[in-house]
């Protein structure tokens, strides 16, 4: 297999030979900051899908662990790896991370990393999930509050997810939903939660979970209602889907024994969505990044 090219620390190498220290403070702490970015085949070049909006996160997640990375320089070097590995549907992941300096608790004197790497694209909850939905599970574990961790994406807290991952798949299930102590519902471990109700589409909303940007995209297209929704409310939906970069938008079929069917509104939703990310809609296009490997590459080779 080829040797993927990632950028690291200002360098575009290949995956293999990038290393770091079994002292870097994020293996032992948690410390660093990643983002998970989708780039899709359309009619002219490959396009990423809401650069702007992961930069961003990225960008309040760094702040958040006191780190203030070039985020210019970030959007190139993703533009960057996806030229020079020739990509058309890949994953990209932007990842901030603190290295070495001292293993103690205090960051102020410690080395930061920067990396983007990225991969071929592989569904992380298998293509057949699309097609026919998962199983999920109530997690035993409460999702990490965000007065304790800010919901971004900080390595660390992702544990969280995890753990709870861990439970539901050593259960016989694809995936795990979070509630907290009054039973309503958060999200799951990578994604975002929608209710379908008598016609009408409601976003799970909730302080602890994960600002999606698919959520956010699903919201602006299909203009559904935002609140809170408790276990019950969930378990009487007529139709439940999840959103994530990396999950799409996945029907929801089992919750703990309780049945849900692939209704005609989460296939509209999905249908929609594969529009928006290949570029097919127009109303749309300034949410694609087109890469156009042949000036990329100019800059690479400056
Ligand atoms: N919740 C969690 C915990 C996540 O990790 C993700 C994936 N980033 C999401 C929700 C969905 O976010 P997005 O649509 O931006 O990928």
């Amino acid at each position: 297999m080829n040797d993927t090219m990632i950028w690291f620390d200002g360098n575009m190498i290949p995956a293999s030979t990038a290393h770091c220290s079994v002292l870097t403070h994020a293996l032992h702490y948690g410390t660093g900051v990643f983002e998970g970015i989708r780039c899709y085949k359309t009619q002219t070049h490959p396009a990423i899908f809401r650069l702007e909006e992961h930069l961003q996160r990225f960008n309040k997640g760094t702040a958040v662990i006191g780190m203030h990375p070039d985020i210019g320089l970030m959007r190139q070097a993703i533009l960057e790896v996806i030229a020079i590995n020739q990509y058309t549907n890949a994953y990209i992941r932007p990842l901030a991370f603190y290295g070495t300096g001292g293993l103690g608790l205090d960051t102020s004197c410690l080395s930061t990393h920067l990396a983007v790497m990225a991969l071929p694209w592989t569904s992380h909850l298998g293509e057949s999930a699309r097609l026919n939905g998962i199983r999920a599970k109530i997690s035993s574990f409460r999702r990490n509050q965000a007065g304790a961790i800010p919901p971004l994406k900080i390595t660390g807290a992702y544990v969280n997810s995890v753990l709870a991952k861990m439970e539901s798949t050593r259960a016989g299930y694809d995936e795990a939903l979070f509630v907290d102590d009054k039973d309503r519902i958060c999200e799951a471990t990578g994604e975002n939660v929608f209710v379908v109700k008598d016609g009408h589409i409601i976003a799970v909303k909730h302080s602890d979970a994960v600002s999606g940007i698919t959520r956010q995209t699903v919201m602006e297209f299909i203009g559904t209602e935002e609140r809170e929704i408790s276990r019950q409310e969930l378990l009487n939906a007529d139709e439940i889907f999840l959103t994530g970069t990396s999950a799409e938008v996945v029907p929801l079929v089992e919750l703990d024994g309780t049945y849900f069917p692939i209704g005609s509104v989460t296939r509209k939703v999905q249908e929609m969505y594969q529009q928006v990310v290949h570029g097919e809609l127009s109303n749309y296009q300034h949410w694609l990044t087109y890469v156009e490997s042949q000036k990329v590459n100019t800059l690479i080779n400056k």
